[in-house]
C-alpha cells in the first residue's frame, strides 16, 4: 500500500492556483508612524527601501493619529496586554462597555456589540439572525463581501441574490416570497472593489413595503461619511431607517475589530447566540482604547475627512483629464481597470521597482476575470504632491500600457 503523500497533495493545490495566476504574495511593509503613507518595504533578500502606500484602508491616517496612539499606550500601561478571557468569563473591560455605548450613539441605535473583526461581525450577526428567525429568507447583493456570504451560508436559510444595486431585481425577488415570512436584506454602503454606493434609500423603501429587516455593511463608510462619521447612511439621512449597521475599526478608524449596532433585542440576541462572538478571547484594552479614541475623535473632527475628500477629488480630476479608465463611483475608492491579470501584476511591479509606490494588484477571484484592477486609495495622509506624482506616473505608464498588454498577451 502506498502511503498518502500529504505534502505532495498540498503542493499540487498550490501549483493549481499558481497556474491560474492567483497565487498571492504578500509585500513586507513597515509603516512609519507619523509619516504614513510612507513605509519601509523589504523585498526578499534585499535592503529595506522607503515607499509610498497607495492601497491602504487607513483612509484617514487614524492609525498614526497622536490621540489614538496615546489612548492605546495608556490602556496598555494601565491594564496590560490581553483582556484575559472571553467576554463572558472575565474578558469584558470598561473599554468594551464604553466603546459599545459610543457606537450606539454614533448610529443613533439602542445598542452596539464589538467583535474580533468586521469579518467576524458579519459572519456572526447574519448567521445568528438567519438561524433565529423562523423560515427566514435572506436577500443579498451579488457583490457583497465574502464575510456576509459566509454568514448567510452559515445561517442555512433560503437565500436570493439580487444583481448588484438592482432594486427592481430585488423587488421581483421580494415579491416571489410569502409576505409573512421573516426577511433580511443584506447589502453594503460602499462597494470596495467598485467604489460605488449602495442604494440605501430605495432598499429601505422596499424593506418597509415588504416588511424586511435591513442589514447594512458600512465597513468602508464609517468614520468617512456623515457629519459624525456615522457612514453613508448618515450622510444621506437614512441612518434611522436601517435596522442593523455593521462596521469595522480596521479601516478608517485605523485599528482592529468589528461591530454591529441596532435595536436592543436584536443586538442582545446576537450577543446571546452567536458562537463566534461568545467562544473567543475578547479584544485587548489597548486596541479598544485606540478604536474608541478614533471613533470619538471623528465624531467631532472633520479635518481628516476634508483632507481626504480634497485628495480624492484632485486625484480623480487628474486621472479624468488624462482619460485613464477608472470606475467613476461616488466614493473615495478609485479602481483603475487594467483588464488582464499578468499586466496588472506587471504594472504593480513597475510602480514598486521604478517609482517606490506600492499598489497591490487585484485579480480574480476577488474581481471577475477581465476586470483586473489597481484599487487606489488617496488618503488624508497623502500630500497633494504625492497625489500629483501618482497621477503623473500612472499617466506615463498608461501611455506605454498597450505595449505592456501586448508584451504579456
Ligand atoms: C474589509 C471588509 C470587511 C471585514 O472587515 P475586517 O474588520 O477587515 O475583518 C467586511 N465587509 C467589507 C465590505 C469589507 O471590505
Amino acid at each position: 500500500m502506498v502511503a498518502f503523500n500529504y505534502n505532495q497533495h498540498f503542493q499540487s493545490c498550490i501549483e493549481g492556483i499558481k497556474k491560474e495566476g492567483r497565487y498571492r504574495t504578500f509585500a513586507n511593509m513597515e509603516r512609519i508612524a507619523g509619516r504614513f503613507p510612507k513605509a519601509l518595504y523589504r523585498a526578499p533578500g534585499q535592503e529595506a527601501k522607503e515607499i509610498t502606500i497607495w492601497c491602504s484602508n487607513d483612509y484617514l491616517g487614524m492609525g498614526q493619529h497622536p490621540v489614538v496612539i496615546r489612548a492605546a499606550q495608556e490602556a496598555l500601561e494601565r491594564c496590560g496586554a490581553g483582556a484575559g478571557g472571553t467576554r463572558n468569563i472575565s474578558g469584558t473591560t470598561r473599554y468594551h462597555v464604553e466603546l459599545e455605548e459610543s457606537l450606539a450613539d454614533l448610529h443613533g441605535k439602542d445598542s452596539g456589540l464589538v467583535f474580533s473583526s468586521g469579518y467576524v461581525a458579519n459572519e456572526g450577526a447574519l448567521s445568528t439572525l438567519g438561524k433565529l428567525l423562523p423560515e427566514c429568507v435572506i436577500f443579498s447583493d451579488a457583490l457583497n463581501h465574502a464575510s456576509m456570504i459566509h454568514g448567510i451560508r452559515e445561517a442555512g436559510v433560503e437565500k436570493h441574490i439580487f444583481r448588484h444595486n438592482d432594486v427592481e431585481h430585488l423587488e421581483t425577488l421580494l415579491k416571489s416570497v410569502d409576505i409573512r415570512r421573516p426577511k433580511i436584506i443584506a447589502f453594503e454602503s460602499v462597494y470596495s472593489m467598485e467604489g460605488d454606493f449602495g442604494r440605501i434609500a430605495e432598499i429601505c423603501d422596499l424593506a418597509e413595503r415588504y416588511n424586511a429587516l435591513t442589514y447594512l455593511d458600512e465597513v468602508h463608510g464609517v468614520g468617512l461619511y456623515g457629519p459624525r462619521g456615522g457612514g453613508v447612511a448618515e450622510a444621506q439621512g437614512q441612518m434611522h431607517r436601517v435596522d442593523i449597521i455593521e462596521g469595522t475599526f480596521g479601516k478608517a478608524y485605523g485599528s482592529l475589530g468589528g461591530f454591529i449596532t441596532g435595536p436592543r433585542a436584536i443586538v442582545d440576541a446576537v450577543r446571546s447566540f452567536s458562537s463566534v462572538f461568545i467562544f473567543t478571547t475578547s479584544l485587548p484594552p489597548s486596541i479598544l482604547a485606540a478604536s474608541l479614541a478614533a471613533v470619538e475623535h471623528l465624531k467631532v473632527s472633520d479635518v481628516e475627512r476634508e483632507k481626504m475628500r480634497k485628495n480624492v477629488s484632485l486625484f480623480k480630476d487628474l486621472l479624468s483629464r488624462a482619460d485613464l479608465p477608472f470606475l467613476k463611483g461616488e466614493s473615495h475608492i478609485v479602481p483603475l481597470i487594467v483588464g488582464e491579470p499578468n499586466c496588472c501584476r506587471e504594472v504593480s511591479e513597475i510602480l514598486m521597482r521604478l517609482h517606490d509606490i506600492y499598489v497591490q494588484p487585484i485579480n480574480y477571484p476577488t474581481v471577475p476575470k477581465g476586470t483586473e484592477r489597481l484599487r487606489l486609495t488617496a488618503t488624508a495622509a497623502h500630500s497633494s504632491g504625492d497625489v500629483r506624482n501618482m497621477a503623473d506616473v500612472l499617466v506615463n505608464l498608461w501611455e506605454t500600457h498597450h505595449g505592456l498588454v501586448r508584451a504579456v498577451a
